[in-house]
């Protein structure tokens, strides 16, 4: 018996005594299958939104904060994969998808020359104490995959968020807690001045986390910024 079909069958041994579960549908991974189910990677919601055509995702921001343009990988709804994805992703201990989904869609931007220009990707920030509960931001991986694929520069010490609120802020909290003081601060704005950067964040829903970030790395002078989101609310 040659080296590579013993470890298939060693696989095989742990995958009966310890199974992997898909993230999406909660069934047993077989071999092969990593993080998703093959049934999840056929029936996950991609938006098929790119950045040369204008998206739902544009809209939200219309009239709002003047950015360049703006996208999102997957659909988010109430229920469904996306969903279950992306609840592992962030509360259950399970970095290694914001990976999967970064190298998945970073691909797709690699192979048809999107983003190319961008010269800096800058992730949302967590406050630093929920970073200590989490043990990790959530779209880390995501947006390092994202700026390995474009040859972009990942820069995560730029944008703070000063202040820990509520996972789910209500887009009328975050306004009233801003007339006090900015929820997010720009440091070291010379590294960001006269550069094209990728805003990414994990699901957009009214924007408002977006919009309070935009207006922070605009304190950089001349900046073009661009939004990526794993997933959108449509
Ligand atoms: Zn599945």
């Amino acid at each position: 018996m040659n080296f590579s079909k013993l470890s298939n069958i060693i696989n095989d041994i742990n995958a009966v005594l310890l199974p992997r579960l898909c993230f999406g549908c909660n069934a047993r991974l077989y071999r092969g299958e990593q993080h998703i189910c093959a049934f999840c990677r056929n029936q996950i919601p991609l938006t098929e939104f790119d950045y040369l055509t204008e998206n739902a995702v544009d809209r939200v921001f219309y009239g709002r904060i003047n950015i360049k343009k703006a996208s999102s990988f997957l659909f988010f709804t109430e229920k469904g994969i996306t969903k279950n994805i992306i609840h592992h992703l962030k509360y259950k201990n399970q970095p290694q998808i914001g990976d999967f989904l970064g190298s998945w869609y970073g691909e797709i931007l690699r192979e048809t020359g999107q983003l190319r220009d961008i010269d800096c990707v800058v992730p949302v920030p967590l406050h630093h104490k929920k970073l200590k509960i989490r043990g990790y931001n959530q779209i880390e991986l995501f947006g390092q995959k994202i700026a390995n694929s474009i040859d972009a520069t990942y820069i995560n010490n730029c944008l703070i968020k000063t202040a820990d609120t509520k996972t789910q802020t209500k887009k009328s909290r975050i306004y009233r807690w801003k007339d006090k003081q900015d929820l997010y601060v720009l440091k070291n704005a010379q590294i960001l001045s006269n550069k094209k950067i990728l805003l990414v964040d994990d699901v957009i829903t009214t924007g408002a986390t977006l919009e309070a970030c935009v207006k922070a790395l605009q304190k950089a002078p001349k900046t073009e910024i661009y939004i990526l989101t794993m997933a959108f609310v449509p």
